[in-house]
């Protein structure tokens, strides 16, 4: 087995590393049609990591009919079930064998922690496509309870040219939730990286082509969302478009479907999610994962458990208990891989993320910890720990994308429900009690896609991953993941009933 890189490897690896920098188009990388490209920073250090591909509406039109091209003359739509699988699973292995290479890719676009990209990211990826591959030949369809004289079969078909626009906080994670289940349902895709992350996207793609995925079946055009973002969401022969993002730009892309080709949309976008805490859980345990759920990823996570909603009765103490944990988290750089926090994605964020807890302060909230940036350089934001605030208040209602705990009491079952249930979003939840009874009560009555219980932010390809309200109502993992890229066809053949 290879040794484990040192801080200085990482180093050393970043500096020499040449990453693919052009969109990926009909099997084979290309400049934008326009020659233009945007300049792709490491929020760790503010400095440039490589000039990438500004695609546009032209790109995104080749991409496009490449996909429809493989589409329509079967070269993977038609393929077995089972041939399909292999070339997965064969990419599954290859981006394992290249795992240190994406990592580093991941880490050095948007600054998470090397060691996460190493053993979180890419596993995770390589995993999504094993787990879809190994899925599609074991998919049955279904025959009808017609009455006799006929047979109606109901099968699950490709849609064809899916569209897929995903955020970066998981940048590689998030590519392969789309691309596992809509390649192994046999559909072509034109996939658009966030302009932070575009690097492990590219590469994906020519670990893609070398798994045997035919050309013009995978297509990464990098670039800037209201140019190719856009261009992708109103273009007339894309068949659904798979987006994961904030709620804002998942409403657009109802919009360009609404005013173009009425393309299937799954928005799944994002959320503010609520951790309950009753007096009677195991509070030691649920300490050391409130600070978890926010401060992963720089707290940079659709799910993360931004709101803490703990019984009055113990409030004070479950506080400071976790701001002792909060303490150990210290902003670190990504490429050591003894760092834990890393940056937020970039600097607008990072400001953003600083003015929306001295917004608080000024509003008369407490701050316990945290809310500032560290001196030192990069996108970095020493995590905060807000009490003392309305269930209103901006910090306690809006999706801030950042290392923030809102921290408010409850008094009872009914209050901690109705507190949680407060809000735009419902995407994910998390209770700790000692209670099964009331572990159950809580579960049934909270409006989010995923509850955990005594534990937060659970997560795996066996089980969907999507919320209700304005989280979207878009799936990925899990078999319902092919609901979205497939499309139920039926096909009657009435042959009487006389032998
Ligand atoms: P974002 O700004 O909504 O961007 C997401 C993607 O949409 C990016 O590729 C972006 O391109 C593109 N885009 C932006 N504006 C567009 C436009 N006008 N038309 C078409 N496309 C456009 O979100 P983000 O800041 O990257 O990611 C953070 C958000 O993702 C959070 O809200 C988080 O909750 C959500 N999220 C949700 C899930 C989930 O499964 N529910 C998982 C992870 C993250 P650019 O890169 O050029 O902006
Ligand atoms: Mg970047």
């Amino acid at each position: 087995m290879e040794h484990a890189p040192t801080h200085q490897e990482w180093q050393r690896r970043a500096a020499a590393l040449r990453p693919e920098t052009r969109a990926f188009l009909g099997g084979g990388y290309t400049e934008a049609a326009d020659g233009r490209t945007f300049t792709d920073i490491d929020p760790a250090t503010g400095k440039p990591v490589a000039e990438v591909a500004r695609c546009g509406a032209a790109d995104v039109d080749a991409a496009v009919r490449a996909a429809r091209t493989a589409f329509e003359d079967g070269r993977w739509s038609r393929a077995a079930p089972a041939e399909r699988k292999r070339r997965l699973l064969r990419l599954a292995e290859l981006l394992t064998a290249h795992g240190a290479e994406l990592a580093l890719l991941d880490t050095l676009d948007m600054g998470k922690p090397i060691t996460e990209t190493l053993t979180v990211d890419v596993p995770g990826a390589a995993g999504c496509f094993a787990w879809h591959a190994e899925a599609v030949d074991k998919l049955y369809d279904e025959v009808a309870p017609t009455a006799p004289g006929s047979l109606a079969v109901v099968r699950r078909v490709p849609l064809g040219v899916v569209g897929a626009v995903v955020p970066w906080n998981f940048p590689l994670d998030m590519a392969a939730w789309k691309l596992a289940p809509a390649l192994a349902a046999g559909n072509s895709v034109v996939l658009k990286p966030a302009e932070q992350s575009p690097l492990s996207a590219l590469l994906l793609a020519r670990l893609a082509a070398e798994a045997g995925i035919p050309d013009g079946v995978l297509n990464v055009v990098p670039g800037f969302g209201e140019e190719a973002g856009q261009a992708l969401g109103r273009h007339p022969d894309v068949d659904a478009l798979a987006f994961t993002g904030s709620t804002a730009v998942g409403k657009l892309f109802l919009s360009y479907a609404a005013e173009s080709n009425l393309k299937q949309v799954w928005p799944e976008c994002g959320g503010k999610s609520p951790n309950l805490v009753f007096a009677d859980a195991d509070l030691t345990a649920a300490a050391e994962k409130a600070a978890w759920g926010f401060l992963y990823n720089s707290g940079q996570v659709c799910s993360a458990n931004t709101r803490l909603l703990v019984e009055s009765s113990v409030a004070e103490e479950f506080t400071a208990r976790v701001v002792e944990h909060v303490r150990r988290w210290r902003p670190g750089d990504p490429l050591d891989p003894a760092t834990v926090l890393g940056p937020l994605v970039d600097e607008a964020q990072a400001n953003r993320v600083v003015s929306a807890v001295s917004t608080a302060r000024a509003a008369g909230a407490t701050v316990v910890c945290g809310g500032t940036r560290p001196a030192r350089p990069g996108a970095y934001v020493d995590p905060a720990v807000v009490t003392g605030l309305t269930p209103d208040a901006p910090l306690a209602r809006e999706e801030l994308f950042g290392p923030v705990l809102a921290v408010l009491p409850f008094a009872g079952e009914a209050e901690a429900v109705r507190l949680a249930n407060d809000s735009p979003y419902g995407l994910a939840a998390s209770v700790w009690t000692r209670d099964i009874g009331r572990a159950h009560r809580v579960s049934d009555a909270l409006h989010a896609g995923t509850v955990s219980v005594n534990t937060v932010d659970a997560l795996d390809p066996v089980t969907p991953f999507g919320g209700f309200k304005q989280s979207g109502f878009g799936r990925d993992l899990s078999l319902h993941s092919f609901e979205k890229y497939t499309g139920l066809k039926t096909t009657w053949l009435h042959y009487g009933q006389d032998a």
